[in-house]
């Protein structure tokens, strides 16, 4: 790292960041082997974020599926500012915000409620259909704590000031299930990640498995 060792080590999500006198590294997840280095070109991680590990597209920024074994090194604060924001958008703002008491908020009932289109009729979900929704992609899958549901980010993780499009997704697909509920089948990792519809999507799966024991 540098010539007097680390001066600050931080985690980002899945990241770990160290900052030296003469460099920072950004880490990404463990992985078995040597691991590559990545320029620190903020266009390099952004693609290099856009899929996981089988080469799925990742469409929920704060997935916890980024590839793991790679680091970055950054000459300044400000070119790891702008990596960082290509592999978490906006995550520094928000924590910004949530530590100065000012990050704004917006509940799920809103979202839900002024969608259209597509997503129209989304809101008509349970209030413990939601409920599974944000533990099963919230707390369980994203690295972000859903700040719009009172949840208080801790560790690593990244405050969430609004429902994502993707759990918008998830609720839309999960009211039909309410209203007649699919026959589940083994979850197949090879289905994309927000594919709901699709039998063998594994949140959709964790998601009918949830509802079979609630009953
Ligand atoms: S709404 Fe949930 S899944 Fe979407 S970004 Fe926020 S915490 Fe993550």
């Amino acid at each position: 790292v540098s010539d007097t060792g680390p001066v600050i080590t931080a985690l980002l999500g899945e990241l770990t960041i160290t900052i030296g006198d003469t460099e920072a590294v950004v880490e990404g997840p463990p992985a078995p082997g040597e691991g590559i280095e990545l320029p620190p070109d903020p266009e390099v991680l952004r693609a290099w974020a856009r899929t996981d590990t089988s080469g799925r597209y990742r469409p929920l920024p704060g997935a916890r599926t980024l590839r793991g074994g790679w680091r970055v090194r950054f000459t300044s604060l400000d070119a790891m500012a702008a990596g960082l924001d290509a592999i978490y958008p906006l995550a520094q703002l928000h924590l910004a915000q949530w530590e100065d008491g000012c990050l704004e908020v917006v509940g799920l009932d809103e979202v839900l409620r002024r969608q259209s289109g597509r997503y129209d009729g989304s809101a008509a979900l349970s209030e413990a259909g939601r409920e599974l929704a944000v533990d099963l992609l919230c707390r369980a899958t994203c690295v972000k704590a859903p700040a719009w549901h009172g949840d208080q980010p801790a560790g690593a993780a990244i405050p969430c000031p609004e429902p994502c499009s993707v759990l918008v997704s998830l609720c839309r697909e999960a009211v039909a299930w309410e209203r007649d509920r699919p026959e589940p089948v083994p979850p197949r990792p090879e289905v994309p990640f927000a594919a709901f519809e699709e039998p063998g999507n594994e949140l959709r799966e964790a998601y009918l498995a949830r509802m079979e024991r609630r009953t």
